[in-house]
């Protein structure tokens, strides 16, 4: 174990949105006077809102531009990287298992993020690709060209079908991507473009976004050729085909699980109050209830609103908001000052709707098409590049 002092480091577990602006705002605020220890099972920052780009991803497969390397973002700072994977977390302990060894926190930030749900559903995990990681989005890239590689070959009329689990933002994006890429430049040949079914499950498509964004998006959707299904939800998935509860079969090429996400299993794990989909509740400062100076910050973490019981989305955008007033508590349990309660308002929301499509509602503007389409590449190029200059910010 690392000798450390009585009150030991700030450890940082995960190196995603919420991650890297805890790091990067408590060493702006009060740089060098603490350990801090940033720790990830990967040596990059994932830039996870734009793993959605299935079509510039199946291009250039091996590119970097969706992972940005850590030593690069922190070369100039004091924060150390530690690569490893979180086993287990002793709050009381205040030490973390790693699969390299343990490490002693004084203070802690969990923002390990989440991953698939599948909600029991049989053959879910096993049958679907998924965009919630970038090894997987990958995979699901290169699957999609594959397809589409063969796809003048098959027999008939038949076209290539790809079915979609999933009408939140995130299926929408993969629906309207895979729909609208030029799959023929990507493959330098023939292609048939695919048959492209979105299925909402009971939750109605896009649950909880502003209607004209939704009205817009469903429009954008149909014009790209995309069949939305919505009021079934998915039973089962055997090789090739996906079940409904209602026994209707859809066979597809590839299916895509983008049903939704939980806390990772060892969060789901920990013996403190849990959210939805095991996230960590935590109070109005962002702490862990009854652990002074241990956070959760990010998807990993569930906050709610005190007055109005309203619950912060799993967005980046969020999780960065969360990560600064995250960042300031940290220091004020060291100096001894009042902690900051957070308050989330939302500044709008984006969702891509195929190539060079968005649409975007900022308070009670809604913008869409190629604008909107500029604006949310605008923004996330604006954020990969002050996390290249270690400095993330911006407005995702
Ligand atoms: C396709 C897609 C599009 C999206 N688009 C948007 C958008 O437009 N706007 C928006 O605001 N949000 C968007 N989101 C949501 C956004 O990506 C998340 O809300 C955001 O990533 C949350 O940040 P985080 O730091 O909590 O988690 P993450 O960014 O997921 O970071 C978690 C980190 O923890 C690490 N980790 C996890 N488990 C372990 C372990 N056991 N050991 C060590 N390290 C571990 C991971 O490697 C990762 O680096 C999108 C998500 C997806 C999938």
């Amino acid at each position: 174990m690392d000798p450390e002092p009585a009150d030991g480091p700030l450890v940082i577990l995960g190196a995603g949105y919420a991650g890297l602006t805890v790091a990067s705002e408590v060493e702006r605020r009060s740089p060098g006077s603490h350990r801090t220890v940033l720790v990830d099972r990967h040596p990059v920052h994932v830039l996870r809102t734009e793993l959605y780009e299935l079509g510039r991803l199946a291009a250039a497969p091996e590119a970097g531009e969706w992972a940005v390397p850590l030593a690069r973002i922190f070369d100039r700072s004091s924060v150390e990287l530690r690569q490893g994977s979180v086993e287990a977390i002793d709050l009381p302990g205040r030490t973390v298992r790693l699969d390299s060894g343990p490490v002693r926190f004084g203070a802690l930030a969990v923002c390990l993020g989440n991953v698939a749900a599948y909600y029991g559903v049989p053959g879910a995990e096993e049958f679907a690709e998924q965009v919630y990681r970038l090894s997987r989005a990958r995979r699901l890239a290169e699957r999609l060209r594959a397809v589409a590689a063969g796809s003048a070959g098959l027999p008939g009329e038949r076209r290539p079908r790809v079915v979609v689990v999933g009408g939140g933002s995130t299926g929408t994006e993969v629906a309207a991507e895979i729909a609208s890429t030029d799959w023929e430049r990507i493959v330098g040949g023939p292609v048939r473009p695919p048959d492209v079914f979105l299925l909402t499950g009971s939750l109605p498509f896009l649950a909880g976004l502003p209607a004209r964004l939704v009205d817009h998006a469903r429009a954008q959707l149909r014009r790209a050729g995309v069949t939305i299904v919505a009021g079934l939800n998915v039973s089962r998935l055997t090789p090739g085909q996906v079940h409904l509860e209602d026994g209707s079969v859809f066979a597809c090429d590839v299916a895509v699980w983008c049903a939704g996400v939980e806390a990772p299993a060892v969060l789901r794990e920990l013996p403190v109050q849990h959210g939805s989909g095991g996230r960590i509740a935590v109070g109005p400062t962002l702490e862990i209830p009854g652990h002074p100076g241990a956070f959760a910050v990010g998807d990993a973490a569930e906050f709610r609103d005190p007055a109005s019981g309203v619950r912060a989305p799993a967005t980046a955008q969020a999780a960065i908001a969360e990560a600064r007033v995250a960042a300031e508590n940290v220091i004020a349990r060291r100096t001894g000052a009042p902690l900051r309660p957070f308050t989330y308002r939302e500044r709008g929301i984006l969702v891509a709707l195929g190539r060079r499509r968005a649409a975007a509602s900022f308070a009670r503007v809604t913008v869409w098409g190629a604008p909107a389409s500029l604006l949310k590449r605008a923004i996330e190029r604006e954020y990969a590049r002050s996390v290249a200059r270690g400095e993330p910010s911006g407005l995702l």
